[in-house]
């Protein structure tokens, strides 16, 4: 076996596909010990910088000291833990739903609810670039598939009509339409039209997944989202988030209604056949919510929008397409795979870590650098950024190639 895996990751090195693992020995801050140096950290998702907040810490430990370190088994089994509950009720009331479910992780989360609502019968309809969660959990349904383009309502309603036509009448109880996209999207950091596809899955009768990984704690009053600042969370029937990224620690979450969330306990396997997420990772969660609701997150969310529209124009002043939506994830595409694994080798070298993205994560020939900003950046870690990009080779792809 090993001979033949060794060949197959010749083949991936020869595409520039390679990838290796960096090991941290410091905390996920804006200063991180990688590879045994400091490095200026723009690859994380941490975007309020709560990783490593102290009043998430605090409440870490105080939930090892009254729960212990383990959960026992899944959640049906052993008895579900306090800690889980609190944070479920706090997440409800944070989107604004009846209830919601927790998942250990965002992958699981996905994983649970797309296979959990659709079966063989039904139509998964998805934005091109959905995460790939998403593309793997609805592979697994064995749905029929149907992709639009980025963005695209048009397409997205061809494809609509198409389904209307296959399943009969729109209120017809199967075969289901569902539709999924993302508020937010993960390598591009451009925004969904959240309001027109809400108006179009309920023309065609289509129920709608919204994955709000990249916006949770970010987007809308107190962070709740795009679809709250969109004032469309109501029409969603499924919306989905992350506890890793902005919140600060690791986990997937589904808010919804009650009805839902009650189904998911029944019918959500990555719920029911995992062991629950340990105590203290419940906790980090919940303190990590309550500061995105604070005074003390609006706070957090203007300084990182600050530090956002600075590096902006950093990069337009180096010729650097940049889109006016406000986001904490700025790529830098450069096109070529090994023209970005060398700009980012560069960067390391001069104490910048921003990791070279490629396929099968993005499109191939699509390859970037992503720029994530979090609330931990200073406005001299910018200017330290914006020096350190004079110093490489780094040039925006050709945009033809890579629309
Ligand atoms: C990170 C991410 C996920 C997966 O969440 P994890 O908690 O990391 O498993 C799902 N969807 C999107 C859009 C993501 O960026």
């Amino acid at each position: 076996m090993t001979s033949e895996l060794q060949r197959r990751l010749e083949e991936i090195r020869a595409q520039g596909l390679f990838r290796e693992l960096t090991r941290v020995d410091s905390p996920q801050t804006s200063h991180a010990l990688a590879d045994g140096r400091e490095m200026l950290n723009f690859s994380s998702n941490d975007y309020l910088g709560l990783a490593n907040h102290p009043a998430v810490k605090e409440s870490v430990i105080k939930a090892v000291e009254k729960y212990g370190a383990g959960s026992g088994a899944s959640r049906l089994i052993s008895g579900s833990l306090a800690p889980h509950h609190e944070l479920e009720a706090a997440l409800a009331e944070f989107k604004g739903t009846e209830s919601a479910l927790s998942f250990s992780s965002g992958y699981a989360a996905a994983a649970g609810v797309i296979c959990a609502l659709a079966g063989k019968d039904d139509i998964i309809v998805l934005d091109k670039l959905v995460h790939a969660c998403i593309v793997d959990a609805a592979r697994l349904t064995r749905a029929e598939l149907r992709i639009f383009a980025h963005n695209d309502l048009d397409l997205l309603e061809d494809i609509l009509k198409w389904c209307v036509k296959k399943t009969g009448a729109a209120t017809a109880v199967r075969p289901r339409t569902l539709i999924i996209t993302e508020s937010v999207f993960s390598m591009d950091g451009d925004l969904a039209p959240l309001a027109e596809i809400v108006r179009l899955k309920e023309k065609y009768g289509a129920w709608l997944m919204v994955d709000e990984a990249h916006a949770t704690g970010l987007y809308g009053p107190q962070g709740r989202g795009l679809a709250a600042e969109m004032d469309v969370s109501s029409n969603i029937e499924v919306q989905m988030g992350t506890l890793g990224k902005a919140l600060g620690s690791a986990g997937g979450f589904i808010a919804g209604s009650k009805t839902l969330t009650s189904y998911l306990v029944n019918k959500a396997r990555s719920f029911i056949f995992s062991t629950a997420p340990v105590p203290a990772a419940a906790a980090a969660s919940l303190a990590g919510v309550r500061i995105a609701q604070s005074q003390e997150g609006s706070a957090l969310r203007n300084h990182l929008w600050s530090l956002v529209g600075e590096t902006k124009k950093v990069l337009r002043a180096k010729g650097w397409p940049v889109s006016e939506t406000n986001s904490a994830i700025l790529p830098l595409i450069v096109g070529e795979e090994s023209g970005a694994v060398q700009a980012a080798r560069d960067l390391k070298k001069l104490g910048i870590w921003i990791p070279a993205i490629r396929y099968p994560t993005v499109a191939k020939g699509a390859a970037r650098l992503r720029l994530t900003l979090t609330a931990a950046h200073s406005h001299a870690d910018i200017e330290t950024l914006a020096r350190a990009l004079e110093q490489v080779q780094l040039k925006p792809a050709d945009e033809k190639k890579t629309a």
